[in-house]
């Protein structure tokens, strides 16, 4: 009788690599059984140990390596090995842009039946390093000692962490500040498992533009001792430090903040560039974490929209109105929807700020906002929507098939249900013209498209 599963746990098996997962594990066939390997590229030779058997697929660890692929290079981080952060530092920025691709193309015609569709070459970095904009560690304890970093891979076990290599080198040095002064001062940090304990993550943001930085304390109780010596020490420390906020999360969940913030010196807001529209930007708010790589994919959304001046447009999960914004230069009217009440409340700032009058923006979800408004009488001839991970509500996908904007501009950070949301636009009128990914995320497997749909 055929043996269902090739391998047993403990076993070795001298492998050749033929793929790579979304999650950036080589992935080998062992009698056509698939076997996910982390650290190993396509076309690599070598032995692995088999680690978990489930029913139709299996994890293995790579023991040796026999042939390596030409794509394969040293991860330049220190902490590469132990970090969750990144997943293709072994993989030459060509290579993870050749993957990132692929990736795409194989899920759009996996998930949604979109062989045909013209997915262009991602838009890499030139120097894919230093990029992020935002930095948010989780504050531990180690031997007394307080202690900053990031989670250790598949762990919540918290890593001391000088130097993060994606990272404006800025956010490095203004952690390593506020670790010192919190520690100077005896900040309990939080314990996950008790629920015990103060400072529970370092949040600091950096305008790539203006310079400007922005501190937040996360904290799990209302009060934070020696807090007027912290802040003073943070203000003289810290170089153009502009903003100190306390965040309040008491809750026993991952989300990184709660819902209370105060403003303990300085603006409640950093402003930033993107283009030649200045934004302010809020503490709980969103903002792309990749400043030069945004301005790439948002001038790509507005190519997409192809505006003339005379367009009412929906802008769904707006943000603090950073793609409104973009639009609103070349729109007459862009209408812009946000879950998040300070998001808009920034959205609001940003199009004073900039003196454009032809914006309004409403707080609320996408889902329940825009079939209100459709009720209204308000209607688009452009909608761009950018969601979050879990794409496009149905109700929303519902909503745009009856409202029939003759453009659809899907901007996306899930290339999956990117998939399978414009499988049901498909399905309701739309052809899918073409789609643009956007590296806003080098070294890491996370992919952003933009992708162009008219009403046919
Ligand atoms: N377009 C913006 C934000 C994109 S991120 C930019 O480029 O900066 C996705 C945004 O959707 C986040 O701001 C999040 O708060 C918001 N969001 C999440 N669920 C939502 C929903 N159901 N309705 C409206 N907004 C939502």
């Amino acid at each position: 009788m055929k043996k269902e599963v090739p391998v047993s746990k403990n076993d070795t098996v001298e492998v050749v690599f033929e793929d790579l997962t979304h999650d950036g594990a080589g992935v080998a066939k062992v009698e056509g059984y698939p076997l996910f390997v982390p650290n190993a590229l396509p076309g690599e030779r070598g032995m692995v140990k088999v680690v978990k058997v489930n029913k139709g697929y299996g994890f293995g660890r790579l023991m040796e390596l026999y042939e390596k692929s030409p794509d394969r290079v040293e991860p330049p981080c220190y902490i590469y090995r132990v970090c969750g952060g990144c997943q293709l530092q072994h993989l030459s920025y060509e290579g993870q842009l050749r993957a990132k691709e692929k990736q795409v193309r194989e899920v759009l015609a996996r998930i949604g039946k979109l062989e045909d569709v013209k997915v262009h070459p991602v838009l890499g970095m030139k120097e894919p390093w230093v990029y992020r904009n935002k930095s948010s560690v989780p504050v531990g304890q180690k031997d007394g000692k307080l202690i900053a970093g990031f989670f250790q891979k598949r762990s919540h076990d918290i890593i001391d962490m000088e130097k993060c290599i994606i990272q404006h080198e800025e956010n490095d040095r203004t952690i390593q500040v506020v670790k010192d002064i919190c520690q100077k001062y005896g900040v309990q940090p939080y314990d996950e498992v008790k629920h015990k304990g103060v400072l529970r993550h370092i949040v600091v943001r950096h305008g790539k533009q203006t310079g400007e930085v922005m501190v937040v304390l996360v904290t799990r109780t209302a009060d934070l001792p020696h807090k007027n010596k912290i802040v003073e020490e943070i203000t003289s420390k810290v170089d153009h430090i502009k903003s100190i906020i306390q965040n309040v999360n008491s809750k026993r969940t991952n989300a990184i903040m709660g819902d209370e913030t105060k403003v303990l010196w300085g603006n409640e807001v950093i402003y930033d560039y993107i283009g030649s529209i200045r934004f302010a930007i809020s503490a709980r708010s969103f903002y792309q974490v990749n400043p030069d790589q945004t301005c790439v994919l948002y001038e790509k959304a507005l190519e997409y929209a192809d505006l003339s001046g005379n367009e009412t447009v929906i802008d769904a999960y707006c943000g603090i109105g950073t793609i409104s914004l973009f639009l609103a230069q070349k729109a007459k009217k862009v209408y812009g929807v946000e879950i998040v009440p300070e998001a808009i409340e920034d959205a609001r700032k940003n199009a004073e700020l900039n003196g454009m009058d032809n914006v309004e923006f409403e707080v609320g979800s996408a889902e329940e906002v825009i079939p209100n408004w459709y009720k209204q009488g308000i209607t688009a001839d452009v909608l761009v929507v950018d969601p979050p991970r879990k794409g496009c509500d149905e109700a929303l996908l519902e909503t745009i098939l009856k409202m029939k904007p003759k453009k659809v501009v899907y901007v996306s950070c899930n290339p999956a249900t990117l998939a399978r949301d414009l499988r049901i636009l498909e399905d309701g009128g739309y052809k899918t013209l073409e789609v643009q990914p956007v590296d806003m995320f080098p070294q890491t497997t996370h992919v952003e498209c933009v992708a162009k749909l008219h009403l046919v």
